[in-house]
């Protein structure tokens, strides 16, 4: 079935994180934010960074939520960072949204993936 990218999703997967109905391996958390570790990870180090707010996508996020959510939120992606170790190596954050974007889980969120060399940015790509 279709995602729907237009109405937020109560039964998204990651809302079901949110609301203890489906465990996760946490890396962090304050009131705003949730950060965990990817269920099938494409790098040795992946994590998710999820707004605990309704918003479906990126857009949504930044023209929706409060600043002290979005301020927290990219707190928590530097934080995330800081305590994987991998500031100094690099490592590569992703958010995708929609239908091109090949967005799965309708809830905003940032991947945040390192551990080795990532390769070129898309398949294809080089750079
Ligand atoms: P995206 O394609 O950006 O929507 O990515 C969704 C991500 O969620 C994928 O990398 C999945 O592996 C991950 N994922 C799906 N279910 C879970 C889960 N229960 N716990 C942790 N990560 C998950």
């Amino acid at each position: 079935m279709a995602i729907d990218f237009d109405t937020y999703d109560d039964e998204n997967i990651f809302a079901k994180i949110l609301r203890g109905e489906l465990p996760c391996t946490r890396v962090r958390e304050d009131e705003h934010v949730l950060a965990f570790r990817d269920i099938a990870p494409q790098a040795p180090e992946h994590v998710l960074v999820i707004p605990k707010g309704r918003y479906i996508a990126h857009d949504d996020f930044h023209r929706n939520a409060s600043d002290a959510e979005i301020v927290a939120f990219w707190r928590t992606v530097a934080a995330v960072c800081d305590e994987l170790g991998i500031r100094d190596r690099g490592h590569r954050l992703i958010a995708n949204q929609g239908r091109d974007g090949h967005q799965v889980v309708p809830h905003f969120h940032v991947h945040v993936l390192a551990g080795h060399d990532l390769g070129p940015m898309l398949p294809g790509s080089s750079t």
